[in-house]
C-alpha cells in the first residue's frame, strides 16, 4: 500500500546509535531521529500513526509561542539574563548620573534624576547601552583568546543588531556579533566566535569548514542545537524565556 502521500512532511536523521524511532515537534517542523537500519516505509507508518498526535502538539507550541514570547515590562525585580543565568533588576531613580553596575546578587541600575523620558523608556534603552557595551568588551577579548589558538586575526570586531544572525564575517576580515548573544551562556558565545573566526580560513559552510570548526569546538552540533532551541528568548526587549518549547515522542520499535 502506497501510503506516501498522507505522510506529513518531516527532516530525517538517522543514527548507528539509536535503538528507537523518535518524533520531534515544533511549531513548524517535524524532525524524526530513526535507527540507521529502520526501512523508510517502516518509518513513515510510524510518523502516519501519530499524526494527530503530531497536530495536536503543534497546536500546542504554537499557542505557547504566541503567549510566551510576549515582551515583559521592565521594572523593580524583573529578571534579566546575563551570559546564560538570571539576574534581579534593581533600579534606583534620583541618582546624580546614570551607571549600571553588575553585583553579585543583580543588576543595578540607577537612573539619573535629569533623565525626563518615561521610566520605562529609560531603563530599556540606559540597559541596552550597557548590554552593547558589555558585549563589545566581552566579544574583543573572547576573540583575542580564540584567534591566538586558532592562528587566525580578524581585522576588527564589532557588535550589532541582527534581527536573524548570530555573528557575521566578510572578505575585509571584519567579524561582527550580534550583541543580543550577551545574554547566553558563555560556551554558546565562544561557539559563534570559533564559528565567525573558522570563515576567515572557509567562506562557506563546506565539510571543511565544519571540520575546522570541529578541531577548536568539538561540541559545536550541541552548540547549535541550544542555538535552534533557545535563541528565540535572546531578544531585546527581553520576552518571555520559553524553555521547552519542543516536545519529543520517543517511540520503541
Ligand atoms: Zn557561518
Amino acid at each position: 500500500m502506497n501510503i506516501k502521500h498522507n505522510v506529513p512532511e518531516y527532516i530525517l536523521q538517522r543514527s548507528a546509535r539509536r535503538r528507537t524511532i523518535e518524533i520531534q515537534v515544533r511549531p513548524d517542523s517535524i524532525r524524526v531521529l530513526a535507527p540507521k537500519r529502520v526501512a523508510q516505509a517502516r518509518i513513515d507508518s510510524f510518523v502516519v500513526e501519530k499524526t494527530d498526535w503530531i497536530r495536536t502538539r503543534q497546536q500546542e507550541l504554537l499557542l505557547r509561542r504566541s503567549s510566551q514570547l510576549a515582551p515583559v515590562l521592565l521594572e523593580q525585580d524583573s529578571q534579566l539574563l546575563w551570559l546564560g543565568e538570571r539576574f534581579k533588576l534593581c533600579i534606583s531613580d534620583r541618582a546624580t548620573q546614570t551607571r549600571v553596575q553588575l553585583l553579585p546578587d543583580g543588576i543595578k541600575l540607577e537612573l539619573s534624576r535629569r533623565i525626563r523620558k518615561p521610566q520605562s523608556e529609560a531603563v530599556l534603552e540606559q540597559l541596552e547601552h550597557w548590554y552593547r557595551e558589555q558585549a563589545l568588551q566581552l566579544f574583543q577579548q573572547r576573540v583575542n583568546d580564540w584567534s591566538g589558538l586558532m592562528g587566525v586575526v580578524p581585522s576588527t570586531v564589532v557588535v550589532r543588531s541582527y534581527r536573524r544572525k548570530w555573528g557575521c564575517c566578510n572578505s575585509r576580515g571584519v567579524v561582527s556579533f550580534n550583541w543580543l548573544l550577551i545574554m547566553a551562556p558563555l560556551n554558546i558565545i565562544d561557539y559563534v566566535i570559533v564559528h565567525e573566526l573558522s570563515h576567515l580560513r572557509e567562506m562557506n559552510h563546506s565539510p571543511r569548514f565544519w571540520l575546522e570548526v570541529e578541531k577548536f569546538y568539538p561540541d559545536y552540533p550541541k552548540a547549535k542545537v541550544w542555538l535552534n532551541d533557545q535563541g528565540r528568548g535572546l531578544q531585546w526587549p527581553p520576552v518571555q524565556s520559553d524553555v521547552g518549547n519542543r516536545l519529543n515522542f520517543q517511540g520503541s520499535l
